[in-house]
């Protein structure tokens, strides 16, 4: 069964330790490993979430287990100190 991110956008504190902690974010963004979280016109890409007017939001969830990154992860949904990130079986 696929899972799916998911975001209770009520219980996100905007705190962005899931952005920080995500592998592939990491990979698309090294100076995150600095805590470093650049704004959009700095990168040449694009992270899976950022957090936007204070609540966290997956700009492109599709990145995270894609075909390139064939492994088990739940760092975000771990690292959460609310619960608002979430994986859904779909
Ligand atoms: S499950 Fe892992 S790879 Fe996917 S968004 Fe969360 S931390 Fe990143
Ligand atoms: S989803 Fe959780 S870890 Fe991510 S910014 Fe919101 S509260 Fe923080």
């Amino acid at each position: 069964m696929m899972k799916k991110l998911k975001i209770d956008r009520d219980k996100c504190s905007g705190c962005c330790q899931c952005i920080l902690v995500c592998p592939i974010n990491l990979q698309i963004e090294p100076r995150l490993k600095e805590g470093i979280i650049p704004p959009r016109s700095k990168m040449k890409g694009e992270l899976i979430m950022r957090v936007i007017n204070g609540i966290n939001t997956l700009l492109h969830p599709e990145y995270c287990y894609n075909k390139d990154f064939d492994f088990e992860c739940d760092r975000c949904v771990q690292i959460c100190p609310t619960g608002a990130f979430q994986m859904v079986e779909e």
